[in-house]
C-alpha cells in the first residue's frame, strides 16, 4: 500500500536502473515511488554474468538485493504494478497504474527497458538467455570453445563474429535469407573458417532450453549448442513517446549527456535508452539520472 499521492520523482520500471536511481535519490531524502511491473529483460536468464560483485547470480536475486537496500531509505516507496498513462499538468505529472490509483510527481525517470520480439522461430523462445543469446559479453565465456550459430546478418553479423571468433572456432553465420556482406568482409570470415548459411532456421530443438539442433527449411537438421541472435525490439513502455518524448532512429529514448529526454522534466535511463546492454550499464546510468534528476530539483528549490 503506498502512503501518500504526491511525490517528487516517479520511477516507472524497478530493475537494476530504476534501482539504481532510486538509491541516489533516497540518500539525497527525495519523496519517490518506483513502479514496477515485474518483468525485466533478463527474467530467463539462469544466470548473470559480467557485474562486480555478481557474477553468476540469479537476475531475480541481484534485483531482490538491490531493492531492499533501496527500501532501506525511508523516503522511496515500491509499488508492485503497471504505470499505463502520465499527463502533463501544472505541477510536474500525473501517472495512473493499472489499477486505477493516481499519482502526482514533479519528476519521472523511465527505467522501463525493451522488449525482444521473438522471431518466428519454433523453440527460439523458449532458449532466449539460455542457449541463444545476444551478448558475447554476458554468456560467451560460458558458450566458449562450442559449437556455435551466429543468427544475423550484414554489420551486426560481422560485430558478433568478430567478438565470437575469440572465444570458439567453430562458427557458422546463419543470415536467414540473402547473405550482405562485402568482398572484403566475405575475406575475413575465410581467415578465420567461420561459414556462412543463408538457408533459413525453421526450428530449434532443444531441451529445458538447451540448444541440441537448428532444423532448417530445407529439413536439414544440424548440431549445434549455442547460437548468438541480434533480434529486433521494442519500447517496453508507450508512455515516454504518449508524453512527448523523441525517440533515436534505433528506437531508443533519445537523451543527452544527462540522461534528460527532450521533454523537460523527463530523464531515462537503462536499456530503454542506449545501446550498450547490461546489468552495470542499467546500474551507472540510474545511478547517473537519479543524480541529475536531484540535480534538477535542487536548482528548482535552492
Ligand atoms: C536474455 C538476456 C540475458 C542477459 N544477460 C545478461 C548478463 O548475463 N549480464 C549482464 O550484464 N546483462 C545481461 N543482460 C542485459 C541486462 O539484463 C539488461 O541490460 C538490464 O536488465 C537492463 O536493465 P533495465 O533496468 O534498463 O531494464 P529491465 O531489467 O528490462 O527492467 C525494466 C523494468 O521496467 C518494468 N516496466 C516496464 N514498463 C513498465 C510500466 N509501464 N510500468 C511499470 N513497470 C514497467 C519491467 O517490468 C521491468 O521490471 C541480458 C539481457 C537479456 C535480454
Amino acid at each position: 500500500m503506498v502512503k501518500g499521492k504526491n511525490f517528487e520523482v516517479i520511477i516507472i520500471g524497478g530493475s537494476y536502473a530504476g534501482l539504481s536511481a532510486a538509491m541516489a535519490l533516497g540518500r539525497s531524502l527525495r519523496k519517490v515511488l518506483v513502479i514496477d511491473s515485474g518483468l525485466p529483460c533478463n527474467r530467463q536468464t539462469p544466470h548473470s554474468h559480467n557485474f562486480l560483485t555478481q557474477d553468476g547470480e540469479k537476475p531475480a536475486a541481484i534485483a531482490a538485493k538491490a531493492r531492499a537496500e533501496v527500501l532501506k531509505y525511508s523516503t522511496v516507496q515500491f509499488l508492485n504494478g503497471l504505470a499505463v498513462s502520465g499527463e502533463k499538468n501544472e505541477s510536474g505529472f500525473l501517472v495512473a497504474t493499472q489499477d486505477g490509483a493516481i499519482f502526482q510527481t514533479e519528476k519521472i525517470i523511465f527505467a522501463t527497458g525493451i522488449h525482444d520480439v521473438m522471431p518466428d522461430v519454433l523453440g527460439f523462445a523458449d532458449c532466449w538467455g539460455i542457449s541463444v543469446v545476444h551478448c558475447p559479453y554476458c554468456h560467451g565465456f560460458e558458450l566458449r570453445d562450442r559449437k556455435t550459430g551466429i543468427m544475423a546478418n550484414g554489420p551486426r553479423a560481422v560485430h558478433l563474429a568478430s567478438l565470437v571468433n575469440n572465444l570458439t572456432k567453430d562458427i557458422t553465420i546463419f543470415t536467414m535469407g540473402n547473405a550482405n556482406f562485402s568482398a572484403e568482409e566475405l575475406a575475413k570470415f575465410d581467415k578465420h573458417n567461420i561459414k556462412i548459411v543463408e538457408t533459413i532456421i525453421s526450428e530449434i530443438e532443444h531441451e529445458n532450453g538447451q540448444l541440441h539442433h537448428l532444423v532448417l527449411n530445407d529439413g536439414s537438421r544440424l548440431d549445434y549448442d549455442a547460437l548468438y541472435a541480434a533480434v529486433p525490439f521494442n519500447q517496453h513502455s508507450d508512455i515516454p513517446v504518449a508524453l512527448g518524448c523523441e525517440l533515436t532512429e534505433q528506437g531508443y529514448i533519445s537523451i543527452d549527456n544527462f540522461y534528460s529526454t527532450t521533454v523537460k522534466g523527463i530523464y531515462a535511463c537503462g536499456d530503454n535508452s542506449g545501446m550498450m546492454r547490461s546489468v552495470g550499464n542499467a546500474v551507472y546510468s540510474g545511478n547517473f539520472a537519479g543524480a541529475m534528476v536531484n540535480k534538477e530539483l535542487t536548482d528548482e528549490q535552492f
